[in-house]
């Protein structure tokens, strides 16, 4: 303003200055003519000052300010209102900045956040809450939440502010099969936050857990419910039993403890294929691995099956010789118990075109069902659990071994295919990945 009053008593200054001169020089009735000039002149810039001034606040927001253009006051307003634009402009960058950042931050993070107004319209969401929910980041943006999520349970949730300290899990229809975790947290002026998890696969890994737990217990019920009966029976002693029928009857109480030591042994067995720890990298020698296996196959077949073997080679794997021996030999006792006496059983080492390794073991047994390959590897499954094989030692089958057949290959980076039909037998193969195989054929 100061700046303003200097400018005026400036012209003011210089004018009277020019009607002094005129006075001395022209005689005073000139200068009084001179003075009405000057006024005019002085009257016409100011007004063109205010013109511009006038236009330039008729603009939309965020015109630049009109340019200095040598007119004395004016040119200070104009300069003072064109430095205020430039530091608006530069604190708006600022903002977007920040907001940028703010945005970047809220997409990264893991969970869903959507920001409600406060008649529940959807302000913002990020990229998660809209994954989570079937959302779309920009059409849905202004609707009602309630509107989106039809769900009775959801539209109580947001009416009673009382449980917004709790979650809500809803299995929305939305999102079939799908459950998620949501938790609203108020925060200023009505407005709110929607916290949005998808909780599927915890809810589907309860439910594994739940499930094994309950076929541990079930499995271990029953051979302890039959051992708990011989030893009652033992122990009763009822009056003329025989010393032979009470061998009978611990031989088989100690069947059934060996089917229980068994089914925990093949427990511990997976639990340790489960853990993060990466597998040996032993050099293993296929021939005599396979040798092993068939030693062992012939002994539990007991002369019963005609168990070949080709598996003449000099390749090495790169592999847990432990955890192999283990698969190979799950393969290939299935194959004896579910092969009738006299059936034909091969076990074969190979090399892929591509380089990949091939074990297989084939037999012509009772084969399994088209609609019941896919689930042979789940823990428990059994195809006929009324016909439960009967090993020599009449320990029965777990359901477990291919399930530790699937881990071993998985450790191994390699794959399990099954080929079966049924009443005409099966064909196994663990397919082990190039890098793994030397072959020194
Ligand atoms: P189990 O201990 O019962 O043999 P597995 O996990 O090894 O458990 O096998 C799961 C089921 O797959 C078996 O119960 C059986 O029904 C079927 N199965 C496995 N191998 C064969 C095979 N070679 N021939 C026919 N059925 C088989």
């Amino acid at each position: 303003m100061n700046e303003v009053r200097t400018g005026f008593a400036w012209s003011l200054l210089l004018m009277l200055l020019g009607v002094i001169a005129a006075g001395l020089v022209f005689g005073w009735p000139h200068a009084a003519f001179t003075a009405v000039g000057f006024g005019a002149y002085f009257l016409y810039r100011q007004m063109q000052g205010a013109d511009r001034l006038l236009n330039w606040v008729r603009q939309p927001f965020g015109t630049p300010p009109p340019v200095p253009t040598g007119n004395g006051v004016w040119d200070d307003v104009f300069a003072a209102m064109n430095r205020r634009h430039r530091e608006n402009i530069a604190q708006r960058h600022e903002l977007h900045l920040a907001l940028d950042r703010f945005r970047l931050a809220a997409e990264a993070l893991p969970d869903g956040v959507v920001i409600l107004d406060e008649s529940q319209q959807i302000e913002w969401m990020n990229r998660q809450a809209a994954l989570c929910l079937c959302l779309d980041t920009t059409s849905d943006v202004g609707a009602r939440i309630s509107n989106l999520l039809r769900e009775p349970e959801f539209e109580n949730y947001l009416n009673d502010p009382e449980r917004y300290g709790h979650a809500l899990v809803l299995a929305t229809q939305r999102v079939p099969g799908h459950s998620v975790h949501m938790q609203l947290t108020p925060f200023s002026a009505g407005r709110s936050l929607l916290l949005v998890r998808d909780t599927t696969q915890l809810a589907r890994m309860t439910t594994m857990r739940r499930d094994f737990v309950a076929n541990v217990s079930h499995e271990l019920k029953t051979p302890l419910t039959v051992i708990l009966g011989y030893l009652e029976t033992i122990e009763d002693s009822p009056p003329g039993i025989s010393t032979e029928e009470l061998g009978q009857y611990v031989q088989m109480a100690t069947t059934q403890a060996r089917r229980m030591q068994h089914l925990v042994d093949e427990l511990l067995t997976l639990s340790v294929l489960e853990t993060d720890a990466p597998p040996n990298n032993d050099n293993v020698h296929i021939a005599s691995l396979m040798a092993s296996v068939h030693r062992e196959a012939l002994a539990l077949s007991g002369g019963q099956h005609e168990i070949a073997l080709d598996a003449e080679t000099a390749a090495i794997l790169h592999g847990d010789e432990s955890e192999l021996h283990s698969a190979l030999l799950n393969l290939a006792s299935n194959a004896v118990h579910y092969t009738p006496p006299g059936g034909l059983i091969s076990m074969r080492w190979r090399v892929l075109d591509n380089g990949d390794g091939e074990f297989s073991v084939s037999d012509d047994g009772i084969g399994i069902a088209l609609t019941d390959i896919h689930r042979l590897t789940e823990r428990f499954f059994r195809v006929d659990k009324g016909r439960a094989r009967l090993a020599s030692d009449g320990t029965g089958g777990t359901g477990l071994g291919l399930s530790i057949v699937k881990q071993v290959v998985e450790r191994h980076n390699g794959q399990l295919l099954i080929r079966s039909e049924l009443g005409q037998g099966s064909t196994f193969s663990i397919i082990v990945p190039n890098p793994r195989v030397i072959a020194n054929d």
